[in-house]
């Protein structure tokens, strides 16, 4: 038999239908059409695959679609729809349905059409299964949401710490505060005990006794400043007051502090700087505490007779390295890895008479700190320990 025109016509229309479905499979995107005077609608094979409802038991209707709608979206899923066909505006909604016993997230576009009157006569539309998408939006909010909430805790954390830390700061502060005058009272009399400032003690038993109160208390008083300034360090209170120092001039002044101690173990401290060494930018009181830790340090580490060299220069990096060496006892790499925490001493230093605090050096590292500069250590048990500060090169004048 001779092909007509209307048998092209007619396979044509078959393969564009085959594409279309082909297509539809494919993206997963069905069609719906509405038709407002007949008020009938039109589902796609892809529509009801999305729905996973039998085409041939279930003609769709509008009501059918709201039906599969969750209840909680129903009420606006409906108003969005209504809006965009009255104010003639293309429609566009992410919504739950029911899929058998599943739960889905479709999306669905439309755009609806008017005759002459404005009044609507269809609405086509696309309607897709978008639940992977959204539950991987979810998943992205979700872990959003919980680094959040764990930024929130560390923040709440470091908040109490925070608060914890300065109630210990100011506990200390207000306690140092209260046993220095106790403790002015018993350095200051045992001072004039010491000096016989109203005749001789009598027994003399009681020569070494007020010695001992003396140094007892001094000790405490060296204690308690050591504490005072810890914790005005850790509380970020402790203020770097920037100024230009001559460093040969603060070390001398450190030097005549220690000088009794020096004196009593008939040691000798040299000072090696040269003439042409540039002044150092740096807070005046931390400068001459930290001076005053390291040298008392190493008239206390080191036997009678031994020199002491305090040091100063600026190396090839422009640095300002600060050193004090001494002939002492040293310290053990082992001990050297602990020895800038706070309150460490180490056992060969207890056999000796005038005790610290072990939170000199602790106080020197975080006075560096401030400095933006630094503390090393180097030290050999038995040979010596020289202890260096490197102050950045902006802080040469
Ligand atoms: P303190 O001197 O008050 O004990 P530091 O923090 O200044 O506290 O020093 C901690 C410990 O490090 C000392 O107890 C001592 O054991 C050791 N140390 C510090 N400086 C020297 C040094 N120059 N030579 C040997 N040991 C030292």
């Amino acid at each position: 038999m001779a092909r007509t025109r209307g048998d092209d016509l007619a396979s044509a229309l078959e393969v564009s239908e085959r594409r279309r479905q082909e297509s539809q499979r494919l993206s997963g995107v069905g069609f719906w059409e509405l038709n407002h005077q007949l008020e009938t609608l039109y589902w796609s094979e892809e529509i009801f695959a999305i729905y996973e409802i039998e085409p041939d038991l279930n003609p769709p209707s509008y009501e059918l679609f709201l039906s599969l709608i969750y209840e909680d979206d129903l009420d606006w899923v409906h108003r969005a729809y209504q809006a965009a066909v009255n104010q003639r505006r293309e429609y566009n909604i992410r919504c739950r349905v029911k899929a058998g016993a599943k739960a889905k997230w479709i999306e669905a576009r439309g755009v609806t059409y008017y005759n002459d009157d404005g009044e609507p006569i269809r609405t086509i539309g696309t309607a897709q299964d978008v639940s992977e998408i959204v539950e991987a939006q979810q998943k992205i909010e979700d872990s959003v949401k919980e680094k959040e909430a764990l930024i929130q805790e560390i923040r709440d954390r470091a908040e109490e710490a925070e608060q914890a830390n300065s109630a210990k700061s100011n506990f200390l502060a207000a306690m140092s505060h209260d046993l220095r005058t106790p403790l002015g009272a018993i350095v200051g009399f045992s001072e004039m005990m010491q000096a016989r400032v109203f005749g001789p003690l009598g027994d003399r038993r009681y020569d070494e006794y007020t010695n001992y109160i003396h140094s007892s208390g001094m000790l405490l008083v060296n204690l308690i400043n050591d504490i005072l300034d810890l914790s005005k360090i850790e509380a970020g209170k402790y203020d770097i007051d920037d100024e230009i120092i001559e460093l040969k001039n603060l070390i001398g002044e450190s030097i005549t502090q220690n000088q009794v101690y020096v004196r009593t173990k008939n040691q000798t401290v040299r000072v090696h700087i040269a003439d042409s060494l540039p002044n150092l930018r740096a807070d005046k009181r931390a400068m001459l505490q930290i001076l005053n830790n390291l040298v008392s340090n190493a008239v206390k580490f080191s036997s009678d007779g031994s020199e002491i060299l305090v040091a100063a220069r600026v190396d090839d990096n422009g640095q300002y390295l600060v050193s004090v060496s001494d002939e002492g006892v040293g310290i053990s790499p082992e001990d050297q890895k602990t020895i800038a925490e706070p309150f460490t001493q180490f056992a060969a230093y207890h056999t000796r008479p005038n005790k610290g605090t072990g939170l000199g050096l602790y106080i020197v590292d975080r006075l560096m700190r401030l400095h933006n500069g630094t503390m090393e250590i180097q030290s050999e048990p038995m040979v010596g320990t020289t202890v260096t500060l490197l102050f950045p090169s902006e802080r040469v004048v």
